[in-house]
């Protein structure tokens, strides 16, 4: 029985149901069965586009990792790692200043888990934040956030989904007021106090917003193509925009200082992206129009540069990473 089928004989039984619970096993449907990434699949990610990407994350976890005095047993973590190309980049870069840190990876699909161990068969793997060790994380989280379920309302009813005329339609329908990510929040509430107790960092990375309600940012992309949220229940990605005020107030409930919020390209280009492109090309000249390509996708305002955001949260005697500080 797809996925579709299950949802409708389900709301015939019990009624129409959350958003969330639809977003919640729509996605775990969609990430446990394919590989979504790159060309062939539905959506394309910043380590996917360049590995100077991955590189200048590796570069700002190396050097923060510096300045805190290279603490024993800390460890990388990342969440969500999809095919790991993300931290082969960034443990390439840090290995070049001693990191040899053990990698532990949040990761709940089967197919990427996969994929990852081809490039990392020595990390260990979990299916949630809890099981993380306590030691120092180096942790990274890149379009992790926004997989994750949300609850919306319409006035003072939570918005459902209920099933009428042979497909799948939003109840009550109305314009949505206020939309909350109650896995996100935990999440960041966990980290940040796990981070307060053993030390560390964690860098977030996704599309999203710093301040005000933004009602409504469900969106759906099939083979790199915008569609209804409700068309194609676990074969299409369901995202939302991250609300980085509600992370970081979860992450300071949890003892951990945030940093502020800047956008992807800003800084990209602050950590040394342009420097990096141009040596990147001098070594590989006839990959030089990609490599700029790549910069541009990465940090302009027509690509991922603006509505993409960074944060970190870290032990209040931590270094904040640099270009993230006040
Ligand atoms: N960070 C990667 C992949 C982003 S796609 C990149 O930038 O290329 C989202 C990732 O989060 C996938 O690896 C997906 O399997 C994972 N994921 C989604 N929901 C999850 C959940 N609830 N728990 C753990 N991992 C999840």
């Amino acid at each position: 029985m797809s996925l579709a089928e299950a949802l409708e004989q389900r709301i015939a039984a019990e009624g129409p149901i959350s958003l969330h619970d639809y977003m919640a096993a729509s996605n775990a449907e969609y990430y446990a069965s394919r590989d979504p990434l790159g060309k062939a699949g539905d959506f394309t990610t910043a380590p996917e586009i360049s590995q100077m990407f991955g590189e200048l994350v590796g570069a700002s976890l190396a050097d923060v990792f510096a300045r805190a005095g290279r603490p024993d047993h800390a460890a990388y973590a990342e969440l969500g790692p999809g095919r790991g190309t993300l931290a082969s980049d960034v443990l390439r870069l840090m290995g070049g200043i001693g990191f040899e840190g053990d990698v532990h990876f949040v990761e709940t699909s089967p197919v990427l888990r996969n994929a990852q161990r081809e490039r990392h068969p020595d990390a260990t793997w979990h299916k949630t934040t809890d099981s993380l060790p306590d030691v120092p994380l180096l942790i990274v989280a890149n379009e992790f956030f926004d997989a994750l379920p949300v609850r919306q309302w319409v006035g003072d009813a939570e918005r459902k989904v209920a099933f009428e005329g042979g497909g799948f339609r939003f109840s009550p329908n109305g314009t949505v007021t206020r939309e909350t990510c109650p896995a996100a929040e935990a999440i960041a509430g966990r980290l940040g106090g796990h981070l307060a107790r053993h030390g560390g960092v964690m860098l977030v990375i996704d599309y999203g917003y710093a301040g005000g309600e933004q009602g409504d940012t469900l969106q759906a992309v099939r083979r790199h193509t915008k569609v209804g949220p409700l068309a194609f229940p676990g074969t299409s990605d369901l995202t939302t925009h991250v609300d980085f005020a509600a992370l970081a107030a979860a992450a300071k409930r949890g003892g951990a200082k945030v940093t502020r919020v800047i956008t992807q390209g800003t800084w990209l280009e602050t950590l040394g992206l342009g420097p990096r492109a141009v040596a990147l090309a001098g070594r590989n000249p006839d990959r030089a129009d990609d490599i700029a390509a790549q910069r541009k996708r990465l940090a302009s305002e027509e690509g991922m540069g603006t509505l993409f955001k960074v944060m970190a949260v870290h032990h209040p005697d931590w270094p904040a990473p640099a270009g993230l500080g006040a």
